[in-house]
Formats: C-alpha cells, structure tokens, sequence
C-alpha cells in the first residue's frame, strides 16, 4: 500500500484563487479592499523572510499592505502604539504581530493587545479563550489549514482518534480544539509522554507538531492512517518534517510531505482570515449603520 500525498500547494492554490476572488467581491462592494498590517520588530532574517512572503501572498490578491517595520531596540512602548494605531485604522483589517519579537520585549503582553477582531493569527488570549469555548472568532492558521487538508481528502473526523503531538499555543493546543471541536477523540501528547509509540499508534488522525526531526516512524503509525507532518525542521539534508516520510508511506493512508504539505496552508489560511475578519467588521459596521437610523 502507498499513501495518498496530500498535496498542500494544489489545496492552497485553490484557496488563493477563493481569496482573491473574496477580495474582488469587497473591492466591488465596498470600494475599499481588506489591509492586513505585518509588525516587524528588528532585523532577524527568518523573521524577516516570513513577513515578507506573507506581504508577496497578500499582493497576489490584492489585500491591502500596511506593513510596519520597527528597529531592533524599539521601546514595548513604542510597538504597543503601533498595535494601538492599527486597532484604530479602519483600513486595516488584520494585524500580524511577527514573534518572536527581539529580546528585552515582552511579545505575549504585545500580542495581547491585538483587538479580538483584528487577531488574524488567532493568537490573543481572546481568540484562544473563544477556540476552546466553542464561540465565533478568528482561528490560529496553521491548525486551520491542518484541517483544511483533512477536510479536502475527506478523511472523516468524527468520532476519530485523532493524536496530535506537541502543545503549543500557536499550533499543538489549538488544533487540538479545532478536533475537539469536529468531535474526534483527542489526545495532546508532548515532550513527557509516556509511550508515545503506543499512543500514536491508535490514531486514525496524526498530526506531528513536534519539531524533532524523524520523531515518528512506520510504528507510530495505524496502518491506514491520516497523517500531517507540521513539522519544519532544518536539517543538512534540507528541510524535514518530523515523521520519517520514506517509512510512513508505505503505512499511512494519507501523508503530507514537506515541503509542500502544511507549509504552504498556513499563509493561505492567514489570507482567508484577513478576509474573514474585513466581512465582520464590515457587516458590523453596516449592522451599526442601520440601528443608527
Ligand atoms: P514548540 O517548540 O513551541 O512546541 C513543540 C512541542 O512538541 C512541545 O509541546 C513539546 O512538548 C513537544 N515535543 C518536543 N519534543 C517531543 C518529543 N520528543 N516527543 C513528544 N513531544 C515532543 O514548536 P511549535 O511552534 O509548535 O512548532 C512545532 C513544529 O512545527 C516546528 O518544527 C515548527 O517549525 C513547525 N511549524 C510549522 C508551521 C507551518 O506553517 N508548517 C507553523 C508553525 C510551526
């Protein structure tokens, strides 16, 4: 048996394409195309390679681009002010807080201050607290664009046993929500876990979200299985994931390899929500505008 290669870059072309059509739809509308704001502080060059692929993505469809780039030793003041004008801006519909932010800054108080509405990371103590008790708001990407993937190959998530391996705030824990919420059988397992071999093995759904190169290999894995590789490991042999790909295809029923698995969801899923969070406040505003009458 050979996996099914679950293809993130055709899945996250196709959502473009949605986006930018989104786009049109507003521009038409309303005249005034949704703005995403990227917050750069510093120089560190990965950071600054994922802000600036992020700009190029909104580019493409045409998502308005009010990037601010400030200097290494900028004050939390400072970079809270920023976050406060683009709260403010009715032009800007999204705001994008690069972490990790340079040391000497605390980037979780700054993230915090990212109105709810605006949140298109998904990242505040509001969106999270909004995940996990079921209610509307804007969901942290890369989860989202993980389920994206399972949802387009139709791999059932009811009632699944889904795994999901690593608890982090930006991934682990809320797509672990995310499945909850989907009403698979949800189990978080992380660096303590007690046979992590035996507990990755009943997943119908597993997701490494690890970071550890090669974690999981073909007993890991239930034959048939779902599997999602968040992992971006950089290795000399290039980027890797965190599942052992070369053994998990000849077991799992899906994989997504990387490169060109999650990877390429995530900045779609960042578009989609930029959209997303324009619609609502867009209709809110039309909502205030009409009570006002
Ligand atoms: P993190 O370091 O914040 O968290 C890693 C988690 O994995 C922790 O909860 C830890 O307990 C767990 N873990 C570590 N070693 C383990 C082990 N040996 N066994 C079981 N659990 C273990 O990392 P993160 O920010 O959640 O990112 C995880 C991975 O996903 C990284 O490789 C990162 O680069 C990648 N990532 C990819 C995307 C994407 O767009 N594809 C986005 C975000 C993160």
């Amino acid at each position: 048996m050979s996996a099914t290669i679950i293809d993130g870059r055709q899945v996250s072309g196709r959502l473009r394409k949605e986006v930018a059509r989104e786009v049109a739809d507003l521009v038409e509308r309303d005249g005034q195309p949704p703005g995403l704001a990227t917050i750069l502080v510093g120089d560190d060059p990965a950071s600054a390679i994922y802000v600036a692929n992020k700009r190029k993505a909104c580019a493409e469809v045409a998502i308005a681009d009010h990037h601010r780039h400030l200097p290494a030793d900028a004050s939390q003041a400072a970079v809270a002010s920023v976050i406060e004008e683009c709260n403010a801006d009715p032009e800007i519909s999204g705001i994008l807080l690069q972490l990790p932010v340079p040391r000497g800054l605390d980037g979780a108080s700054l993230t915090a201050l990212i109105a709810p509405e605006k949140d298109v990371d998904g990242l505040t103590p509001v969106s999270a607290g909004r995940l996990v008790q079921g209610t509307p708001g804007l969901r942290p990407c890369t989860p989202l664009g993980v389920i994206e993937l399972l949802d387009v190959y139709e791999v059932p998530l009811e009632g699944a046993e889904a795994v999901v391996v690593g608890r982090s705030n930006l991934v682990g824990k809320p797509l672990a929500a995310l499945l909850l919420e989907r009403n698979a059988t949800t189990t978080v397992c992380h660096s303590r876990t007690r046979g992590l071999e035996q507990v990755c093995a009943r997943a119908d759904v597993l997701v490494a979200a690890a970071g550890v190169p090669r974690l999981l290999g073909a007993a890991h894995i239930k034959p048939g299985a779902a599997v999602i590789d968040v992992g971006m490991n950089r290795t000399e042999e290039g980027l890797r994931g965190d599942v052992d790909f070369d053994a998990a295809i000849g077991r799992a029923g899906f994989i997504s390899p990387v490169p060109g698995g999650v990877g390429p969801m995530t900045i779609a899923m960042l578009l989609r929500n930029t959209v997303l969070a324009a619609q609502l406040q867009r209709a809110r505003g039309q909502r205030a505008v009409e009570s006002a009458r």
